[in-house]
């Protein structure tokens, strides 16, 4: 479901473009980062796990991180500067010679006939989002693709349990099982963004707000102290966050259980 908190940016401008901005999950982020700097590319990735585990999100800086072109040695994050990494996320997506992102659902012959050359080169990073979707007639040749890869290919799936038992049997050593981050992570999220930015906030409770208003989802949460950053002159108070969420029923004042308000006032 989309969120509705992005303001003038598009989504995709404002997602997370770092391992740094990733939030939870550090069981998964930490071993992958580690076998990035230590120079072991994984071939295979799959991501599992709910709506707003950040499967998406971490994936393109998984792909970005692969792709620099600057990165030295022993380090993990994207550079930012270098021709691959210097685009928006929105433009890294759509407009990068080595990147293909695409839903599994828009996979047809022409294109997986390609694929085959494409996961060939060892350059390339292909990214199959919602994987359960693929189609039946093409779930042989994929497995067989995955065995042949030596690009990178990254998979994602919010719905395990759709997919194909002899295709997921092929993926399972590869999958990274990712969870929604919990509260107390996205808070200490904030606060490390916020002592960084030099942006303040009245009193930890509205940082819980936040977080369950946007229900500890990665993307929305990941992307919020920027959007203070830019909307507000540096101080979080409970006015901008009643524009944003719409007024806090006073019934949910003091605890962390404040409801996530689908039509915000803004
Ligand atoms: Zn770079």
């Amino acid at each position: 479901m989309a969120t509705k908190i992005s303001i003038g940016m598009s989504a995709d401008d404002i997602r997370p473009a770092f391992f740094d901005g990733v939030i939870g999950n550090a069981d998964i982020v930490t071993p992958l980062t580690n076998s990035i700097s230590s120079g072991h590319i994984p071939r295979v990735v799959f991501f599992t796990g709910a709506t707003g585990a950040g499967k998406t999100t971490l994936a393109r800086i998984l792909a970005r991180s692969i792709l620099c072109e600057n990165r030295p040695p022993g380090s993990f994050e994207p550079c930012d500067n270098c021709d691959s990494c210097h685009r928006s996320i929105a433009e890294f997506v759509g407009n990068h010679i080595d990147y293909d992102e695409r839903g599994a659902a828009d996979i047809d012959k022409d294109w997986l006939d390609d694929l085959k050359f494409v996961v060939a080169r060892p350059w390339t990073v292909v990214f199959i989002d919602e994987l359960q979707d693929i189609r039946h007639e093409y779930v042989k040749r994929m497995r067989k693709i995955v065995e042949q890869v030596r690009g990178v290919m990254i998979f994602a799936t919010t719905h395990r349990d759709k997919i194909e038992a002899a295709f997921l049997s092929r993926l399972c050593s590869y999958e990274y099982r990712l969870r929604r981050p919990k509260t107390l992570e996205v808070v200490d999220y904030f606060k490390r963004r916020f002592q960084e930015w030099e942006l303040t906030y009245q009193n930890e409770q509205q940082l819980v707000r936040v977080a369950n208003a946007l229900r500890c989802e990665m993307r929305p949460c990941g992307e919020f102290p920027r959007k203070v950053l830019a909307e507000t002159n540096g101080t979080l108070t409970d006015g901008y966050l009643d524009h944003l969420f719409g007024p806090e029923s006073p019934s949910a004042g003091g605890n962390s259980t404040a409801e996530w308000d689908p039509n915000p006032t803004y």
